[in-house]
């Protein structure tokens, strides 16, 4: 165990070999698990021995010790201070994760979200001392709904996968309102992963429809599973390969026609914001990630928020609770549906996550209408940038612009002996996070990169001379130190199958593994 080894003197092949005496790298420390640094007795608190109180538990008394760890205050500060260090995000470095928008999350939104006003809030409070809050949220939807020109927005989606859920609800609702309450939802296969997830939780049959060669939606194959049982369409735009879907007017009328709904996974509209807006195309509900577009920190399943924008067909069935502005100042509505529905019920306690509304208002607000434009302006430039510099480098899988993001696929590894995957690891050593890979399945051994707006050209041109090097070492033949690539990592390739196939996650005392097996 790695606990012994740090404990019991030197490491086998230590100092003299060329290891360390203690396993750790210069000041990268070797991180055992909690549990594994347990004194047992150890607390971060001396409390006094308590007086002798009387036997009142009966059989409720625990019976043996919960295997908490025991240790004191430092060692707790130093261990997961030390964990920290290990992690990677936005804030040490560039990020190009495709479809996640990982761009900078701006101090300015901290400082607001850690206002006493803001921040200490509970959400029991009687209404009345909340009226700021309600003021801001009020606000958000405002800008939300001119953003997207859609006329209701459901607040308390938790994130965007969440944000799916809502408005498959309400359309599942507003189909059983009518007695017909139909079977099948088309997901194309440019969709994100979440999609057709969201559609198979809510109980429909997903029917994939093919994208055509320009890497969109084939029309003909969609026009061809249009039936009266089709529920609707979740599609994303701009797609998943970074795309616009030019024929998204005619896919809503078809959708319409049949009289289902166009859910758009509006995921992606840091690239079309001040640009294009969902209502104006047919779209009867979209999720907008604040988490991504409107720069609320993410990664590492943080915190997100996913509002779902609702056309008028579909208000009526969002759900509850929401903010509107009475004769007495503000007030949450905990009862009636929007637009006098019926409301499909609640999707989490309380109003959504507040305190991502309060960084997403922030950022709003700090942009302004012409910023919010440039934005998208800007995140559509540096993907175009990235995707004129690496074409002929890598393989680009489309002709012509992209949107926010910029798809790649393996053609350029044929025969090297290094896969996707390789590459991935090789751009770790090289001071970057990977791209998404393999994502989309529409191109084989899929490289999806995402700049966003925020880099400047100075680090998208680092990035593009590391990505540039490493396709010229997998063509001169470096197979073998692609494979045995990441080398400058606390822990060197994991067997990612085994973690997701066995997970351990609950810790057990050394004796009871071993008894186990
Ligand atoms: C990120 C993303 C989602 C899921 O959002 P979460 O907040 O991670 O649940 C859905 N669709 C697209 C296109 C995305 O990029």
């Amino acid at each position: 165990m790695m606990a012994e080894k740090m404990r019991s003197g030197p490491a086998a092949g230590g100092a003299v070999t060329g290891g360390t005496i203690t396993g750790h790298r210069g000041l990268q420390l070797e991180e055992p698990l909690i549990f594994e640094q347990d004194s047992p007795g150890a607390t971060g608190v001396d409390l006094p021995q308590p007086a002798a109180v009387a036997e009142r538990l009966g059989e409720l008394k625990r019976q043996g010790p919960i295997g908490l760890p025991g240790l004191s205050e430092p060692q707790v500060v130093r261990h997961y201070t030390r964990i920290s260090q290990k992690n990677y995000g936005i804030d040490s470095g560039f990020y190009p994760l495709g479809s996640c928008t990982m761009k900078h999350n701006p101090r300015i939104n901290e400082k607001l979200a850690r206002l006493p006003g803001l921040g200490d809030l509970h959400p029991l409070q009687p209404q009345s001392t909340t009226q700021g809050m309600f003021e801001l949220m009020d606000t958000l939807v405002h800008w939300l709904k001119t953003i997207t020109g859609m006329p209701a927005v459901a607040m308390s989606p938790a994130a965007g996968a969440h944000g799916e859920l809502c408005g498959m609800m309400c359309i599942r609702a507003a189909h059983e309102a009518t007695g017909d309450p139909r079977k099948k939802v088309l997901v194309p296969e440019s969709a994100h992963g979440t999609n057709p997830a969201t559609a198979a939780a809510c109980g429909y049959a997903v029917e994939s429809i093919p994208a055509n060669d320009r890497g969109r939606v084939d029309l003909s194959a969609f026009k061809e599973k249009l039936a009266d049982d089709v529920a609707g369409i979740m599609l994303t735009n701009p797609n998943t390969c970074g795309l616009f879907e030019n024929d998204i007017i005619d896919i809503a009328d078809a959708i319409h026609g049949i009289g289902g709904f166009f859910y758009c996974d509006g995921a992606n509209l840091n690239a079309i914001m001040g640009k294009a807006r969902p209502g104006d195309l047919g779209v009867d509900c979209m999720h907008i990630n604040l988490h991504k577009t409107f720069s609320t920190p993410h990664g590492g399943g943080g915190p997100g928020a996913g509002p779902v924008v609702l056309s008028e067909a579909l208000a009526p069935f969002a759900p509850l609770p929401y903010v509107i502005h009475g004769d007495a100042g503000f007030r949450l509505v905990e009862h009636e549906g929007q637009s006098g529905g019926q409301p499909f019920g609640r999707l989490k306690g309380f109003h959504g996550q507040v305190g991502m509304f309060i960084r997403a208002l922030a950022y709003m607000m700090s942009h302004g209408a012409d910023g919010l434009r440039q934005v998208s302006e800007d995140a559509v430039l540096n993907a175009n940038y990235l995707l004129a510099q690496l074409k002929d480098t890598l393989s680009a899988s489309f002709d012509g612009p992209c949107m926010h993001e910029a798809l790649f696929d393996d053609h350029f590894l044929k025969d090297t002996g290094v896969t996707t995957l390789d590459f991935a690891k090789a751009m770790i050593d090289e001071g970057f996070h990977p791209m998404t890979m393999y994502f989309p399945l529409v191109v084989h051994g899929a490289m999806l990169m995402e700049p966003t707006e925020t880099e400047s050209k100075a680090s998208l041109d680092e990035y593009i001379n590391a990505v540039k090097g490493l396709a010229a070492q997998a063509r001169s033949g470096a197979v073998d130190a692609f494979h045995a690539a990441p080398r400058f990592t606390p822990r060197r390739r994991l067997d990612e199958t085994s973690a997701a196939r066995h997970p351990v996650l609950r810790w057990r005392p050394p004796q009871e593994e071993v008894a186990a097996e």
